[in-house]
């Protein structure tokens, strides 16, 4: 083997968001927010704009997200399949469920109570008087009966294609525990993803190698328009939300973890850099997807039978940093529009943004429309959503990291549960590294 001078990727994907965050705010600094910068050519003159924002550090950045959600489907269902057909007792699969649904049920309501106290306690909307001028339509909210009816697919390519993630994990584990029942058959089938779900997951190897770019082009991009001056009165709503949110993932997830599990909560948050990088610069639980499993599985070493399945379905439907910032909205919300709020209404918050979660997919966003769906519930006037659209953007990227935090520490505690963990891979530091390190020399010379 060679010796590789380069840092580490997670080195180097740390920096490059580093360097983008730093690049993006400079070229707001010079070049503030609709304003561009021409440099003269010889020729024609290049705007910064129109070259660099909207031309590198877009395309770029949405390539590499493109290049994550193309991941996604293929991979929940190749490994999906392959961790049904490989638990030895597929009736296992109803009490591993019931485990992590409850999971993360509890960690949600957990974080939306203290999202409430905490706000309650700052009372970040006090004195704030301000006239909402942006109508926000909120979607109605599906009834639990309906989220259940639509977790079933009518046609499963139908559910590939539109990427519904709760039907392409029923699909799966039907499809999986079919596999495991047909004997020989199901055996040539069960070799076929295990060969299929290696080939993905080394593209999810490469596609690690070149997130740097990736991630440094949509955080320069990004921060070119986040604008902290427009945060004004709302900088103590943003400060409580974001303050709840480094709490839940700092302090309660590794006490969770520690309580559950007995296992080192510093080594979990350490193995989570990659992929908190990824949540924070695509704002989607979803397109992290493929990060999020290799880490559990490769890294804190849960067992592909288990991270295949909670890894997903936490991805959809754990949703805890969405569910702050939600807890503290509502109520900002109800003091800038001098609305008291009764303790059954703060309940009825609490169990509408746990249920609103289940069925909503994690992309960029949602955590607003779903704040509509509780705010209706409470009868709070949805247009004060407008209020806090304009911080929103950084609070997203904040609360996906803390999303894909929790989908793996309740992967890591029910593989634990289920003697389905690799306690030695998760105390090893250099874990997962080799499916990292490409040599696509490869390409070109003899395979290994
Ligand atoms: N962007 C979040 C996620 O993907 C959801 C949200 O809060 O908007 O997890």
């Amino acid at each position: 083997m060679t010796e590789k001078k380069q840092p580490s990727l997670t080195k180097r994907i740390v920096t490059a968001m580093v360097a983008g965050i730093l690049v993006g705010s400079l070229l707001q600094w010079l070049m503030p927010i609709g304003e561009d910068f021409v440099i003269p050519l010889y020729f024609f003159d290049i705007s910064v704009r129109g070259f660099l924002i909207d031309g590198v550090f877009e395309v770029i950045g949405q390539v590499f997200i493109s290049s994550l959600q193309m991941l996604v489907v293929p991979l929940v269902f190749v490994s999906l399949v392959c961790g049904t057909c490989s638990l030895s007792d597929t009736s296992k699969l109803g009490r591993i469920g019931g485990k992590a649904i409850a999971l993360y049920l509890i960690t949600t309501a957990i974080a939306i109570t203290f999202a409430i106290f905490l706000a309650l306690l700052i009372s970040p909307g006090e004195g704030v008087n301000m006239v909402a001028n942006t109508t926000f339509e909120a979607r109605e909210a599906p009834s639990l009966a309906q989220v259940f009816i639509d977790m079933f697919p009518r046609n499963p390519f139908s559910s590939f294609a539109k990427g519904n993630m709760l039907q392409i994990i029923v699909f799966a584990l039907l499809f999986g525990i079919a596999t495991a029942l047909s004997g020989k058959a199901g055996e040539r089938i069960a070799s076929i993803f295990e060969d299929m779900n290696e080939v993905i997951m080394r593209l999810v190897g490469i596609l690690m190698n070149i997130a740097p770019y990736g991630v440094f082009c949509l955080l320069a991009g990004l921060f070119t328009e986040v604008s902290l001056d427009t945060f004004g009165n709302l900088i103590i709503y943003f400060l409580v939300v974001f303050g709840a949110l480094l709490i839940h993932g700092l302090v309660t997830y590794p006490l969770l973890l520690k309580v559950f599990t007995g296992l080192n909560p510093v080594i979990f948050l350490k193995k989570m850099r990659d992929t908190v990088v990824f949540a924070f610069s695509t704002s989607s639980s979803n397109a992290t997807l493929p990060i999020t499993l290799e880490t559990v599985t490769k890294k804190m070493g849960v067992k592909n039978s288990i991270a295949s399945f909670t890894v997903p379905l936490g991805a959809t439907i754990n949703m805890d940093g969405t569910a702050i910032m939600q807890g503290v909205a509502t109520v900002f919300i109800a003091q800038v529009f001098n609305q008291d709020l009764t303790l059954s209404q703060y309940l009825m918050v609490i169990l509408t943004a746990t249920l609103a979660s289940v069925g909503t997919a994690g992309v960029p966003g949602v955590g607003l429309i779903m704040l509509a769906m509780v705010l209706e519930q409470v009868g709070l006037p949805v247009e004060g959503i407008a209020l806090i659209i304009g911080v929103d953007r950084l609070l997203d990227m904040t609360r996906t990291a803390v999303n894909v935090t929790g989908d793996s520490m309740v992967s890591v505690i029910v593989g634990k549960s289920e003697q389905q963990f690799d306690s030695e891979m998760y105390h090893d530091e250099n874990a997962g590294r080799k499916i990292e390190e490409i040599d696509f020399h490869h390409l070109k010379g003899e395979n290994k």
